[in-house]
């Protein structure tokens, strides 16, 4: 399994992406509305592995909740699987905690899901297809 990407909860994409564009000499991708998520991201190429930052665009969203009790910093680490719906099924399979039990669309047409942050001391864990 590789690191896919990092994601970044931030109270504003446009307030973060010049920091990040400046320490990684990289351009951040356009935002991208994430209904599902109710975010909008932003993703930044550092050499094969990726940062999404992520916006909230409701408050009582994950990311909404999730700035207001930790503020702005990591909120997931994701892996790339070649079936989301599969590696789901193994996480239940061996006991551990899911956030979803089946795959759903995330940010680049992507399926994604989710295992829960409380098996990870607070860090979620996401998995995602790459094409
Ligand atoms: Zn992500």
């Amino acid at each position: 399994m590789q690191v896919d990407h990092i994601g970044i909860a931030v109270n504003r994409i446009a307030d973060a992406l010049p920091g990040w564009e400046s320490t990684l000499g990289v351009r951040g991708s356009s935002p991208e509305a994430v209904p599902t998520q109710k975010v909008k991201v932003s993703f930044l190429d550092a050499g094969g592995t990726h940062l999404e930052l992520l916006e909230p665009t409701e408050a009582d969203g994950s990311v909404g909740r999730f700035l207001q009790q930790r503020g702005e910093g990591l909120h997931h680490v994701a892996f790339a699987v070649p079936s989301v719906d599969a590696a789901l099924a193994e996480v239940a399979r061996r006991g551990g905690r899911l956030v979803d039990t089946a795959s759903r669309p995330g940010a680049r047409g992507r399926r994604v899901g989710f295992a829960h942050p409380a098996a990870h001391h607070g860090v979620l864990v996401e998995f995602v297809e790459r094409p």
